[in-house]
């Protein structure tokens, strides 16, 4: 399907905002992902046209793409222009693609900001848009911030509070103040048709793995009676993890960088007993999409039905709701959907249980497809092992039945690109 044309930038008003607009020369000089404004990340199509961020995570994903020093958030384009990119994207589809605003490189909720998260969200509404919208704060919001969403008549939102329960101002400054507890009791009492989501994130040992801090972050889903939990751990990462250790935080993890989030078998099995044992009501969820589309009453659009290691957790309407949507794509639909996205036509690709194997297309175009199909579309050299649910291996191993399926895959695709070439 093609994207609605491009409207009129300066119709879209971006209320009191004074964020200065970054300068050519600074502009040239970021990091090529700091640059791109519209991107495929896993839980939806992100449009980050502004960037910085005063509140220091220590975490702060920021780190790896040189990017955290940079305090003041400046924009990078026009906020009609980017909700044009946004809309004139390859894999923007109205009523389909799940979005997320600002979630790479600021808070969609700082002052300075939240103008402009509240002009893309009106922008799209105008439009008559019903795509899926994921908000990620740890900030304020107020009565009026919720009155503004309500008003909303179309797009879906949701609203993910960041929440660990760390403690340590070194780890997350914001951790002094009640600002993000004040945030979801007000987003919770003034909510409809707003979603609201305890993202339980980052749970590090050491950090906020004691039974006593679980529990009060299980205490505070359950009191405020939010519409979905949804946990996971850290990007162990050598920038994030030097700039923690010379604040004198306790790593754990040692030297052991990976790509995928950290979060070991021990952990997750702490947290599902935690989250039991508490006896809310709140549902848990391993995947951000998986709780998004919990909350909305609607199929998880990442496909996550093909692990169903994933799902034990799950309500049972929202695992009916998976398996009735959930069905393999033919080679036919897999070709027609990448050049609908105009990617390469001989692209390799294997068909699996739950899976489409790939090999080569880049993390940014699988995800594409995978929105698109509902399903999860792999990379064959980075394995998926069964219960680490796409996480980094630490703490699960491949098992010899694994290795043999993923060297015959990788055959297998060999001989498809092959066959292609001629
Ligand atoms: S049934 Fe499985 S795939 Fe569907 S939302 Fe639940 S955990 Fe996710």
């Amino acid at each position: 399907m093609t994207a609605e044309p491009v409207f009129v930038a300066s119709t879209i008003p971006t209320g009191p905002s004074t964020l200065p607009v970054m300068p050519d020369d600074q502009q040239a000089g970021l990091d090529p992902y700091m640059a791109q404004i519209v991107t495929n990340r896993k839980s939806g199509l992100s449009l980050n046209h502004i960037i910085g961020c005063p509140l220091d995570c220590g975490y702060c994903v920021r780190h790896f793409w040189g990017n955290f020093e940079q305090k003041t958030p400046q924009l990078l384009v026009p906020t009609g222009e980017a909700v044009a990119m946004l809309v004139g994207h390859e894999a923007f589809r109205p009523h389909a693609t799940p979005i997320q605003l600002f979630n790479k490189a600021t808070d969609p909720m700082l002052p300075g900001v939240k103008p402009h998260t509240f002009a893309v969200l009106n922008e799209l509404d105008r439009r008559g848009m019903t795509n899926l919208v994921l908000i990620i704060t740890r900030f304020h919001i107020t009565e009026q911030d919720m009155a503004a969403l309500e008003a909303l008549q179309h797009v879906r939102v949701s609203l993910l509070f960041t929440y660990s329960g760390i403690a340590d101002a070194r780890v997350e400054p914001i951790a002094k103040s009640r600002t993000t507890l004040k945030s979801i009791e007000t987003a919770a009492a003034h909510r409809d048709r707003t979603k609201v989501i305890l993202y339980w994130r980052p749970i590090v040992p050491g950090w906020n793995d004691d039974p006593a801090t679980m529990a009060g972050v299980l205490d505070v889903a359950d009191a405020a009676g939010l519409d979905a939990l949804v946990f996971t751990g850290y990007y162990h990462k050598q920038e994030n993890a030097a700039f923690l250790r010379a604040a004198g935080v306790e790593v754990p993890y040692g030297e052991d960088y990976q790509r995928r989030k950290m979060l070991p078998a021990e952990l997750d099995a702490k947290v599902v007993q935690a989250w039991r044992d508490s006896g809310t009501a709140v549902p848990l969820f391993r995947k951000t999409s998986c709780g998004i589309a919990y909350a909305h009453q609607v199929p998880d659009y990442n496909g996550h039905w093909g692990v169903p290691e994933l799902c034990d957790i799950c309500p049972a309407a929202q695992r009916r709701r998976c398996a009735a949507d959930h069905r393999s794509p033919t080679e036919d639909e897999f070709r027609q959907a990448l050049a609908d996205l105009d990617y390469a036509a001989d692209t390799p690709f294997l068909i699996e249980d739950g899976h489409v194997l790939t090999h080569a297309l880049g993390e940014q175009r699988r995800y594409a497809l995978q929105h698109r199909l509902r399903h999860q579309i792999w990379e064959v050299d980075h394995p998926h092992v069964h219960a680490a649910h796409g996480r980094a291996l630490q703490g699960y191993e491949l098992s010899r039945e694994e290795h043999r399926r993923l060297s015959q895959a990788r055959e297998r695709l060999a001989e498809h690109a092959r066959f292609d070439d001629d």
